[in-house]
């Protein structure tokens, strides 16, 4: 469940996992474009590098048997912490008061590719249209429980009503039955209560904003850093600390992004967003 854009720091730690060749051959898409949409008004920037889009059924896989042959084990729900070191990458975990809820949906379509990554902004929510491999597009968004309630969870629909995606979207064909998550929170618990033997990662460390195209680029990160502080047994407040000088500053950016999005005002965005400036503040900070 995820948009598949991957933003262009993501090279740089797959090279360093050994693992660019294989990413490579896999034919991820290229993105080279953003395009935000707030009704009328659209802002279209390049971007600084090129991104890229692969789905998570071969990323996924690319990494878990990467990690597997170099020796990593499943250690599932009930490894004891405190024996061995363990890197906790099980995800987010959260839960939210009804009605306020987030949740996001997404599917795969076919038809003409296009090379941007580009955000739908509607009242209460956002769908993202961005491409993969094999010529797939990866339309994926997320909305406030009451939105897709008014639309009976019909996501088809809830797409068919913003009419700039509509017309977007209208020439592609939907290939395989939506998928949905949530509820979404964006909370950073595991950060404040360090676990001595624990290294959380990814999702299960903080989970920042889909819009923000960041979280892969962060769980892959922070998964190579946790594990690297695993293998040397790092105190976990020291391995904490790392990660919060690289995600402090776009988790700050990307939720006063989120509180004008869920004020219900995407036309205020369109004026406050500084195009391309947005990108560059919602991404990590890699040396
Ligand atoms: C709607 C939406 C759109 C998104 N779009 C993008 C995007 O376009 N680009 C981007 O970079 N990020 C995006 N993200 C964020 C991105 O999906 C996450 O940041 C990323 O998946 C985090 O990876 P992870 O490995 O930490 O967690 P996950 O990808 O959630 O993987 C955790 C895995 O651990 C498994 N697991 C859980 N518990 C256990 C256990 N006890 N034992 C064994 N396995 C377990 C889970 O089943 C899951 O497969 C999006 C997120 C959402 C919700």
């Amino acid at each position: 469940m995820c948009g598949e854009f991957l933003s262009p720091g993501i090279l740089p730690q797959l090279e360093q996992l050994g693992l660019l060749e294989s990413f490579l051959a896999a034919e991820p898409a290229r993105i080279h474009r953003m395009v935000l949409n707030y009704g009328r008004v659209e802002k279209t920037a390049k971007l600084p590098d090129t991104a890229y889009g692969l789905s998570r059924f071969v990323l996924d896989k690319l990494l878990y048997d990467a990690a597997v042959s170099a020796g990593a084990q499943a250690a599932g729900a009930s490894a004891p912490p405190g024996v061995a070191p363990v890197v906790l990458a099980t995800g987010r975990r959260a839960v939210a008061p009804r009605g306020k809820r987030l949740f996001g949906f997404k599917s795969h379509y076919r038809g003409p590719v296009g090379d941007a990554v580009e955000l739908y902004f509607f009242r209460g929510g956002y769908v993202g249209v961005s491409p993969v491999e094999s010529g797939l597009t990866n339309i994926c968004g997320l909305a406030s429980e009451d939105i897709l309630r008014n639309w009976n969870f019909r996501f088809d629909d809830l797409v068919a009503s913003v009419p700039t995606l509509n017309r977007r979207i209208s020439p592609l064909t939907r290939e395989m039955g939506w998928l949905s998550t949530g509820p979404l929170v964006f909370r950073t618990e595991s950060r404040k209560n360090p676990v001595e033997g624990l290294y959380p990662a990814g999702d299960a460390l903080a989970f920042i904003d889909p819009f923000t195209g960041s979280g892969m680029l962060i769980a892959v990160t922070t998964g190579s850093m946790a594990g690297s502080a695993a293998a040397q047994n790092l105190p976990v407040r020291d391995y904490l600390q790392k990660c919060a000088g690289l995600l402090n500053r776009p988790f700050e950016f990307s939720s006063i992004f989120r509180r004008v999005l869920t004020a219900g005002v995407p036309s205020l965005l369109a004026r406050l967003t500084p195009g391309v400036l947005l990108y560059r503040l919602t991404r990590p900070r890699l040396s």
